[in-house]
């Protein structure tokens, strides 16, 4: 092992000319710290933050961490900053000090994880070159909101954001409307500034094209931060909403519901199970696939289609491209049933 890192480490400092000064021992983390609260932050990220020499992050993230980086070095950037705030990590890393990047939430999550290693790439950072990277995960914004309003993020949901300042907004808008069709719960990141006004209301209008307008919409602001602010709306009425910089909104599906203050998805019991007595449906066992899990399903569709159903009618009756239910109904029935595997129930629910 020893050997292969020096031997990478050789070729490495001489295809980018890598001084024995720039093999460092130094470090960057890219912490994500939560929310925003203390409370919320973990253990691992106290501590980097705790070992680190230099402090690099926004001024908002900075101010939230002010007095657990009290006697450091530190280096407060603007919003637009990124690429700057990895150059000057990448900088001091190599001049052997341990840098603690700060997030918000989670660093992976648009966060400074991506710029970073896009820097260090261009750099001719490889693992080899001395500089150690960390990535520290933290509660993005999406779990947090959704602790907040109850449980709304309990089955398939996905995470747009309406931020236009490096994405093409034709790119943001097909998102939206692949997910609004497909029935996700949505968690809209960064859904509108002082500049940016009109994103959330062609969301709107994007979702509202393939979902109920009574759809059920939370609103948070500043969660687990003094600021904090919990708003339920629907569809209809979510852009007329106090939304901002630090709001992220979720959009239930089809199934979410709002009662006694929470907002819920349901993660589907009631297709199996009698809610009342708990009883399974005829037809479905527990433990099983549901009856219209993939192998009831494809038994179904071949029968449909023996009575006279034609593809295209079980394209549109599924909500199905033609050609995958045409290149399905042409594999048949070979496939082996997987009706005799017991899965453990507990594992998926976990
Ligand atoms: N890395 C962060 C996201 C940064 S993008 C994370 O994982 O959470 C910035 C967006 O995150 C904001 O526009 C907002 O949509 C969301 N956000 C971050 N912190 C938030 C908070 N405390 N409350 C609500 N939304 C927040």
């Amino acid at each position: 092992m020893n050997q292969l890192v020096q031997t990478e480490q050789q070729a490495t400092a001489e295809a980018i000319d890598i001084s024995p000064s720039r093999q460092s021992g130094g470090k960057i983390s890219l912490v994500g710290i939560g929310p925003g609260s203390h409370a919320h932050m973990t253990q691992r990220a106290r501590d980097v933050i705790a070992e680190a020499d230099t402090i690099i992050g926004y001024v908002t993230y900075i101010k939230l961490v002010a007095d657990l980086i009290v006697g450091k070095e530190i280096i407060r950037k603007s919003m637009t900053e990124e690429l700057d705030r990895a150059i000057h990590a990448l900088e001091f890393a190599q001049q052997g000090k341990k840098v603690a990047l700060i997030s918000s939430g989670d660093a992976g999550v648009y966060g400074m994880a991506g710029p970073t290693f896009e820097v260090l790439f261009q750099a001719g950072w490889t693992p080899a070159t001395g500089v150690e990277v960390e990535i520290v995960p933290g509660a993005s914004a999406l779990n947090t909101c959704a602790s907040l309003v109850g449980a709304p993020l309990t089955h398939d949901f996905c995470s747009i954001s309406l931020s236009d300042l490096l994405t093409p907004w034709p790119v943001i808008a097909r998102r939206l409307d692949a997910a609004a069709a497909a029935d996700f719960v949505c968690a809209l990141y960064n859904p509108k500034s002082g500049r940016r006004t009109q994103q959330i209301v062609e969301a709107q209008r994007l979702f509202l094209r393939h979902r109920d307008p009574t759809t059920p919409v939370a609103i948070v602001k500043s969660a687990y931060r003094p600021k904090q602010r919990i708003e339920f709306t629907t569809l209809e009425k979510m852009s007329d909403c106090d939304i901002g910089m630090l709001t992220t909104v979720l959009i239930g599906n089809s199934n979410t519901f709002i009662r006694e203050g929470r907002m819920v998805t349901p993660r589907g019991y009631a297709n199996k199970y009698s809610m009342e007595d708990h009883a399974t449906h005829d037809g479905e066992k527990a433990g099983r696939s549901l009856s219209t899990g993939l192998t009831g399903w494809l038994e179904n569709l071949h029968a449909d289609h023996q009575a006279g159903v034609s593809a295209i009618e079980l394209a549109q009756r599924h909500h199905l491209p033609l050609d995958y239910i045409q290149s399905t109904l042409e594999q048949g029935l070979a496939s082996p049933s997987n009706d005799g595997a017991t899965e453990i129930m507990m594992e998926s629910e976990a």
